[in-house]
């Protein structure tokens, strides 16, 4: 964990673009609640195969107007080069800066793959076509991506990403600090020395996470989710046992070197602002 004493931490919130005028009318509001906690930035996600594609750069444009700091997630799966650079030419243009890059997961029925096959060749394109414009943010998976052949060779495509001119990267949720210990020790021994900061998701529903992390291959340990599953529809006992466990974990893992945390909150202020107090994080902009 040496390696990421040295960075200043960084705090950010994830946010996905909404479809419906409802949804877009609670983002505005939950967005204005969490720019009270002063975050560096606000990430907005992006649907692979062209779902939520178009809300995306609506959802960025609008929070850049209104004097946010954004940086849009961009998946590359499944798209053309022309695609990708429109859309990175509108942020150019827009003066937005800083981007996560991702290769994104092919939607079920799209068979093709496009004209890029990992992010590592997304990341390439944008320094080859912007140079050094966008900050690029990358994903990492503590616990492994679910599709590596193995955990090296999981960790050496990581290594790509960065070697194409990655600048930092973000994980995927996880609820097992020592995992995310370990990964950064592994990414420090090949000699990688980029911000890797830990992705943290808030426990809202247990039936929704139990299938988000089938999906993405987060674990959630056994005594975790035995507690949730006793408490059924009991919702604040939910909520406080994870508010417990997961501020647990931040404070451990700042105080053993994260260099920030980075929040998914499902476009809901309410878990992640009671974190980030029990916390105490006075983020710096
Ligand atoms: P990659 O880094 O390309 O890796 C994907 C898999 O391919 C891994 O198993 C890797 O080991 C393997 N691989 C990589 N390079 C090679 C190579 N050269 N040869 C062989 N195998 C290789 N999804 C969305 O659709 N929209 C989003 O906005 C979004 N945001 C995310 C944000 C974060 C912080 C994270 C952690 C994930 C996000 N995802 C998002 C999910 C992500 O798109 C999926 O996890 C996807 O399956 C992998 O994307 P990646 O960029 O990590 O892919």
């Amino acid at each position: 964990m040496q390696s990421q004493r040295k960075f200043k931490p960084t705090f950010s919130f994830e946010l996905f673009p909404p479809q419906s005028e409802q949804g877009i009318e609670k983002l505005r509001q939950t967005r204005r609640q969490l720019a009270q906690l002063n975050p560096k930035y606000f990430s907005v996600t992006f649907g692979a195969g062209g779902s939520t594609r178009e809300h995306t750069l609506e959802t960025v444009l609008e929070m850049q107007s209104e004097g946010y700091t954004v940086a849009p997630h961009l998946s590359c799966i499944g798209s053309t080069r022309e695609k990708i650079h429109t859309i990175l030419e509108k942020y150019h243009e827009a003066g937005i800066s800083q981007i996560v890059a991702l290769r994104g997961d092919l939607p079920s029925g799209m068979a093709q793959a496009g004209e890029f096959r990992y992010a590592s060749e997304l990341v390439a394109y944008i320094r080859e076509t912007f140079g050094q414009f966008f900050h690029i943010e990358v994903a990492a998976y503590p616990e492994y991506h679910p599709q590596a052949r193995s955990v090296q060779a999981d960790l050496e495509n990581f290594k790509r990403k960065i070697d194409a001119g990655a600048n930092s990267a973000i994980t995927q949720y996880f609820y097992n600090a020592d995992a995310y210990f370990h990964f950064v020790d592994s990414c420090e021994s090949m000699g990688l020395s980029v911000p890797i900061v830990p992705g943290i998701m808030p426990i809202n529903k247990f039936s929704q996470l139990m299938r988000f992390s089938d999906s993405c291959g987060a674990e959630i340990p056994r005594w975790i989710r035995k507690k949730l599953e006793s408490y059924g529809d009991d919702t604040a006992s939910v909520h406080a046992f994870g508010l417990d466990v997961v501020t647990g974990m931040c404070e451990r893992l700042l105080h053993q070197g994260a260099p920030g945390l980075h929040f998914y909150t499902m476009n809901s202020a309410e878990l992640t602002a009671k974190i980030w107090r029990r916390l105490n994080i006075q983020s710096e902009v």
